[in-house]
């Protein structure tokens, strides 16, 4: 019988902290997103490591040690444009430019300028024709996680509106809910441009309330923009630790944490008034 060979597993060196980004303003970022709406690569991407907190997120952890200079983390500093739109827009004062230029600085250049074409060539042709094939195939892959359909049925019996607050876009996100059947259990669908801006400002959140007729309101989510967004809006959150999370479910803050649909109704029958 052949013996099979197996690669030897080749340990990679920690990264160690690098002093140079260890820029005051990194201190500054509270994370609350209210940059992200005004952040050009944001807006077409709408991925946290192409927004300035992400980067921001991303310059800290590689300033600590926890991650290398590799070419991800290039690849996110490198499609800043450097327009400084999330400076203007900063409650907190961070004053972003500082900490790009400092990442650029231990980086060194970016490339030949072919290469440059070719990474922004990548960002503004491919996206259209990855979002078609998703606008072509949302329902393929898509289904409500267990007990989601269980817990609709028994609010609604219980006389409690539900509604859809969702950063994915309308042409996305009306179609999807159609497809899936869901569409007349929600009072209102408010998509990620519905109003204009996105989680985490609070005005989608506001628009998805109001549009369902308002009341007191829990937000349900998985993302730092949900739970972001409804403290921004000043209403309680309830985090899922089985969703879209790009951390420790802890690190959203929520008011409350559910580990499966199955705890929503009691958590909810249980919450204070
Ligand atoms: S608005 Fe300012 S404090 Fe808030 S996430 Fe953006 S950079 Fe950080
Ligand atoms: S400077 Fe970079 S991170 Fe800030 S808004 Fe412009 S593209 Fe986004």
């Amino acid at each position: 019988m052949e013996e099979r060979q197996t690669a030897p597993t080749v340990e990679r060196p920690a990264p160690g902290p690098v002093a140079a980004l260890a820029v005051a303003d990194l201190d500054r970022c509270v994370h609350c997103g209210l940059c992200l709406n005004h952040c050009p690569t944001y807006r077409v991407t709408r991925l946290e490591t192409e927004s300035p907190r992400g980067r921001i997120h991303l310059v800290r952890a590689a300033a600590d040690g926890r991650i290398d200079l590799g070419g991800r983390f290039a690849e996110h500093l490198y499609l800043c444009l450097m327009c400084r739109a999330c400076e203007t827009a900063c409650p907190s004062g961070v004053r972003y430019g500082r900490i790009a230029e400092a990442a650029r600085a231990v980086l060194g250049p970016p490339g030949s300028p072919l290469q440059r074409w070719a990474a922004r060539a990548v960002f503004t042709r491919l996206l259209p024709v990855l979002l078609d094939y998703y606008q072509d195939n949302l329902s393929a892959r898509s289904v409500p996680y267990p007990g989601l359909i269980a817990a609709m049925d028994a609010l609604a019996a219980a006389g409690v509106k539900l509604a859809i607050c969702t950063n994915k876009a309308e042409r996305f996100t009306i179609p999807l809910i159609d497809q899936l059947g869901l569409t007349p259990r929600f009072a209102s669908i408010v998509g990620g441009d519905t109003v204009g801006v996105a989680k985490p400002d609070p005005a989608p959140i506001r628009a998805m309330i109001e549009r369902a007729g308002g009341g007191r309101t829990i937000f349900i989510g998985d993302t730092i923009n949900d739970i972001a967004g409804a403290r921004n809006a000043g209403i309680p959150s309830v985090a899922v630790s089985f969703g879209f999370l790009d951390g420790p479910v802890e690190d959203l803050a929520a008011d409350a944490v559910i580990d499966h649909f199955d705890d929503l109704v009691p958590l909810l029958q249980s919450w204070p008034t």
